[in-house]
């Protein structure tokens, strides 16, 4: 008894130096700079998102889990950084994934961190609370995937991920997280060493001389050379170097949707509106963080003219190179790197590409904007596309530091076109895969990351997959503008089902009021039925950064099957009606 009654009492938990798995995810993310996080809140990391809240993180929550993904992704791309999507298990995880898959495809940095249940119960399949084996389902939909079950290991999970996240190709990472690791309690001495903060996360990537010189003598001995400026190198934020590249070449530059603005699509050098003739004539074309995918028809074809053509591509992978065509001269490194190299190896002096090229890409770029202009100054009502995005057109030319978000089909296609740009990183749309559904999402991570006005033009269609984020928008009084190109329907809504009572699949309700739905959360809507209404209306959302949202009226029959990219959905031959 005496023996035990000598022994020093343990002193009670609370009064030990302890810390938690909540508490060292939250410090390795800070550590680190990452300080907002985009997420919906629930079984198990309901309390996370509070405390990190109660840190200083900004923890913006939202309605459904691809919607914060998608704010996460687009996040990574303004920033360099991952943006971080906090999601619950199984159920939540999945909502979360396709984002994730997305930031991958478009190489953005951004990290899914979800919770899941108990390892023990989840892989003897004994039906676990949201049981999922969520690790092996999301590593092949992302760049990597990494699990934590010890709270001691969470600093270098974290760290992992953030690495696995820019550095390279930048894209997603999965972060699982189980229930339990949470509440895993240790000493808060032993927890805060065992943080990590990344050096160097993106390390630059130096391209050789030789590489450089070749490149520059393909370039050298092109007769009709074109410069595509791709979303690589948007991202890379090499902004001056790539625009004093463009510039003392003299070459004809392609931007890449959301390369729109990098240089000004104004620029005498941009040949925008003379796409088809730049890609079919030019001998040598240039790839600054572009790839030759779908959306450049894989670099051969149609499109791309008979005539022989030499390809240079500049890009961080170097497995991209070779993908679809030969690459005469492979520029392998990072964008801000390779463009000061070919910079220096330039010398003093350039020879400016043959005039006749050159004329030839003007005069062509003139023509095709003149034919437009007269289209886009229409006043009709109920609205065409070429009206309501003339008066767009105009008030981003007004305000060129207000961001674009832009999905949807032919309100994709022509807003595109049809919208100028003026600096970098200011159009953000639809990617790589073509989805849609980033709207809403894009707009919160863009408003939150960026703090500009963000005016999204939506298609109606598009903007259903994540129209209930207005409650978002308006509970965090974000500066959104959102214009529905409301035509009624998926591509027109015109359709008519001639055998039952059932509206065609392609129709939505006639005359709907999108505009009422932003009023149900304190927002304001607007009824435009006119360019001038429209002007109005977007004018006075971008003044007072009010969260707004106008139902444009478009004429029904305006729009055409799958906007431009119709031959990629097959037609049946043996239609029976
Ligand atoms: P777009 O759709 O605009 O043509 P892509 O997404 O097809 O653009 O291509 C972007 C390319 O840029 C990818 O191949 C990616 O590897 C590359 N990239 C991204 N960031 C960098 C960087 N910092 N340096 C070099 N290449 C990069
Ligand atoms: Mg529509």
């Amino acid at each position: 008894m005496a023996e035990t009654a000598a022994k020093p009492k343990p002193a009670p938990e609370a009064e030990q130096d302890l810390t938690d798995g909540f508490n060292l995810v939250i410090d390795a993310l800070k550590l680190n700079g990452l300080t907002t996080i985009y997420g919906v809140p629930g079984i198990p990391i309901t309390d996370f998102g509070r405390m990190a809240q109660a840190a200083g993180i900004r923890v913006i929550s939202f309605r459904h889990e691809q919607n914060a993904g998608y704010a996460a992704s687009i996040a990574g791309f303004l920033t360099k950084k991952p943006g971080v999507c906090l999601t619950v298990s199984a159920p939540g995880f999945l909502n979360g994934l396709t984002a994730l898959a997305h930031a991958t495809t478009n190489c953005f940095p951004m990290i899914l961190i979800s919770g899941s249940s108990e390892r023990e119960i989840v892989d003897l399949q004994q039906g676990d609370y949201e049981e999922m084996d969520q690790l092996a389902i999301a590593k092949p939909l992302c760049k990597a995937a990494f699990r934590v079950l010890h709270a001691a290991d969470i600093g270098i999970g974290v760290a992992r991920a953030i690495r696995a996240a820019v550095s390279g190709r930048p894209g997603g990472v999965y972060l699982d997280l189980p229930a339990k690791l949470f509440g895993q309690v240790m000493d808060a001495e032993a927890g805060k060493k065992s943080l990590v903060k990344v050096i160097d996360a993106a390390p630059a990537q130096i391209p050789a001389p030789d590489v450089i010189k070749r490149a520059l003598d393909v370039l050298k001995g092109a007769k009709k050379p074109l410069i595509i400026l791709g979303k690589g190198a948007a991202y890379a934020q090499a902004d001056d170097a790539i625009r004093t590249f463009v510039e003392k070449s003299g070459i004809p530059f392609l931007p890449m949707s959301m390369a729109k603005g990098l240089l000004p699509d104004t620029h005498p050098q941009c040949a925008g509106a003379a796409r088809s003739t730049v890609l079919k004539d030019s001998d040598v074309v240039m790839l600054i963080g572009a790839r030759l995918n779908w959306l450049l028809s894989h670099g051969k074809g149609k499109a791309w003219g008979d005539a022989p053509k030499k390809f240079i591509q500049i890009d961080i992978e170097p497995k991209e190179m070779d993908s679809n065509v030969e690459i005469v001269a492979p520029v392998v490194g990072d964008i801000g790197s390779c463009v000061s190299a070919l910079l220096q190896g330039m010398g003093a002096k350039w020879p400016s590409p043959q005039a006749d090229w050159v004329n030839a890409v003007t005069s062509k770029r003139e023509e095709n904007i003149a034919k437009m202009a007269p289209r886009l100054m229409n006043n009709n009502s109920p609205m065409d596309y070429h009206g309501a995005l003339g008066v767009l057109r105009t008030i981003v030319k007004e305000r060129p530091d207000a961001i674009l978000v832009n999905e949807g089909a032919n309100t994709l296609d022509l807003a595109r076109g049809i919208i100028d740009m003026y600096q970098p990183r200011k159009r953000l749309d639809v990617g790589t895969w073509g989805i849609m559904g980033i709207g809403m999402g894009y707009a919160v991570g863009a408003a939150i990351e960026t703090g500009k006005p963000v005016l999204c033009v939506e298609g109606d269609s598009a903007f259903g997959f994540s129209g209930m984020e207005v409650e978002t928008i308006c509970r965090y009084k974000l500066p959104v503008c959102i214009v529905i190109f409301n035509n009624d329907g998926i591509y027109r809504g015109t359709d008519v089902n001639t055998v039952s009572s059932d509206p065609a699949p392609t129709v939505f309700v006639k005359g709907s009021r999108y505009d009422k739905m932003i009023e149900a959360f304190g927002g304001v809507g607007v009824n435009a039925t006119s360019p001038d209404e429209l002007k109005r209306a977007v004018n006075a959302a971008m003044d007072s950064g009010k969260p707004t949202l106008i139902n444009a009226v478009l004429d029904p029959a305006a729009g055409s099957e799958s906007g431009r990219i119709g031959n990629l959905n097959p037609q049946s031959k043996i239609r029976k009606n």
